[in-house]
């Protein structure tokens, strides 16, 4: 989709301060960080949201977990927060599927 902000960047058509990429999931530094450490990391196929899920994007779901687990790693983060906004409600702006991984600052909870 070549409306799709997250999809240019996929594509390397957008710039980002990429820090993994592989076949199937794409995690670069946010543009307006919340903290110390905070990468997105998105599925290269286009989902809206992660409501629009299906079975058939099970794996993709465990490995963008494990790309963001291994991220936060690299990043010197071993207390951190995976977070996905689903829908403007929630405070999803884009709508391309991708989690948060913040860290290296206190976290409370709930976020707010
Ligand atoms: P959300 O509000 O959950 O949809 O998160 C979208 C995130 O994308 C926000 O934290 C933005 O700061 C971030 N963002 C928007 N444009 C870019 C960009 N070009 N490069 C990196 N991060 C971006």
């Amino acid at each position: 989709m070549s409306d799709c902000l997250f999809c240019r960047i996929s594509s390397g058509e957008a710039r980002a301060d990429r820090v993994h990429e592989d076949e199937h999931a794409v995690a670069f530094r946010d543009i307006n960080p919340a903290g110390p450490t905070h990468i997105l990391v998105i599925p290269r196929k286009h989902i809206a949201t992660l409501a629009d899920l299906t079975e058939d994007d099970d794996a993709l779901v465990g490995h963008l977990a494990r790309v963001a687990a291994k991220v936060a790693k690299a990043d010197g983060q071993s207390d951190f927060r995976l977070a996905v906004n689903c829908g403007a409600g929630a405070g999803q702006s884009v709508f391309h599927l991708h989690m948060h991984v913040i860290g290296g600052r206190a976290l409370k909870w709930p976020p707010g």
